[in-house]
C-alpha cells in the first residue's frame, strides 16, 4: 500500500512543482503568519472549507486545461549563469518570476469579481511555492533536470522529480521533527530575516542552491543512482526552502491585507 501510495504521488507530482506535500506544507507555513485582516480576506476568497494549504497544489490540477498556466511553473535560467536580469529567460507567456507580482495585483483590484481574486490567489500561492523549488528556476540543457533519469532509494524517476516530492517524503519519515520545526510560529525578527528580500533575490537565491546542491555531487552513469546520502545532502535546502516559501507568501498577503493600525 505504502509503496503504491508512494508510487502514485512520484508519477502525478513529476515536473510539477512540490507535490502535494509539499505545497501543503508551505500553505500551513503561511497561514500561521498572517495577520487577522488577510486572514479573513483569504477566508473571503476560498470556498467553504479550503485553506491555503489544501489549495497549494490547484494549479497543477488545472494545467491541462488551462494550457496558457503551463510555462508559470518555472523559469530555465542556466546553472550557470550568474545573478542578472531574468527577464530575457522568461518566455512572452510568463514564467514563474513574472507571475508572481502579476497574480498579486490581481488580489488586489477591486474591480475584479471574487471569483477572479479567488482564482489570483490560488495561482499566488502556488506559485510562491514552485519558485522555491530549486529545479523549477535553474536548468542545465535537462529541463530543469526532468531530463535526468535517476534511481532514487531504488526507484526509477528523474533528478527534477525527486526534488518535487520524492526528497521531502523522505526527510518526513526520516525526522521526527521536521514538520513540527516547519510549521511553528516563527517570532517576528526570524520572520523578517527568512522572508525579507526581493522576487529578484527569492529567484536568484533558488537558482544558487540548484548550482550547489541539486546539480552538486551528482555520480556519473544513467541513470544516476542516488540514495540516502543525496537525500541528507539536499535535506537542508529542502527544509529551508519550503520554510522562506510559507513565510514569503504570508508576507506577500499580509502587504495585499495589511493589519488595521
Ligand atoms: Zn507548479
Amino acid at each position: 500500500m505504502t509503496r503504491f501510495l508512494f508510487l502514485f504521488i512520484l508519477l502525478t507530482a513529476s515536473g510539477w512543482g512540490w507535490g502535494r506535500e509539499g505545497h501543503a506544507l508551505i500553505g500551513v507555513i503561511a497561514e500561521r503568519h498572517l495577520n487577522p485582516v488577510a486572514r479573513a480576506a483569504v477566508g473571503e476568497l476560498l470556498e467553504p472549507g479550503e485553506t491555503l494549504a489544501s489549495i497549494g497544489s490547484w494549479a497543477d490540477a488545472v494545467r491541462g486545461e488551462r494550457r496558457e498556466t503551463s510555462t508559470w511553473h518555472y523559469i530555465n535560467l542556466p546553472v550557470s549563469a550568474s545573478r542578472g536580469d531574468w527577464r530575457g529567460f522568461c518566455p512572452d507567456a510568463g514564467c514563474v518570476v513574472s507571475i508572481i507580482p502579476e497574480m498579486t495585483a490581481r488580489l488586489r483590484n477591486p474591480s475584479l469579481s471574487r471569483l477572479e481574486r479567488g482564482e489570483a490567489l490560488k495561482f499566488l500561492a502556488h506559485f510562491v511555492g514552485d519558485l522555491h523549488q530549486p529545479l523549477h528556476v535553474a536548468d542545465k540543457g535537462d529541463r530543469g533536470g526532468n531530463d535526468v533519469p535517476v534511481v532514487f532509494l531504488d526507484r526509477p524517476a528523474n533528478l527534477h522529480s525527486i526534488w518535487d516530492t520524492p526528497i521531502l517524503m523522505w526527510m518526513l519519515e526520516n525526522d521526527d521533527g521536521l514538520r513540527e520545526r516547519l510549521t511553528r510560529r516563527v517570532g517576528l525578527w526570524e520572520r523578517r530575516k527568512l522572508a525579507g528580500g526581493t522576487l529578484d533575490d527569492w529567484a536568484w537565491e533558488a537558482h544558487a542552491i540548484s548550482r550547489d546542491v541539486a546539480y552538486r555531487r551528482l555520480p556519473q552513469g544513467t541513470p544516476m543512482v542516488l540514495g540516502a546520502d543525496y537525500a541528507s545532502h539536499a535535506a537542508p535546502a529542502v527544509e529551508i526552502q519550503l520554510q522562506r516559501a510559507g513565510l514569503r507568501l504570508a508576507r506577500i498577503l499580509n502587504e495585499v491585507f495589511p493589519a488595521k493600525p
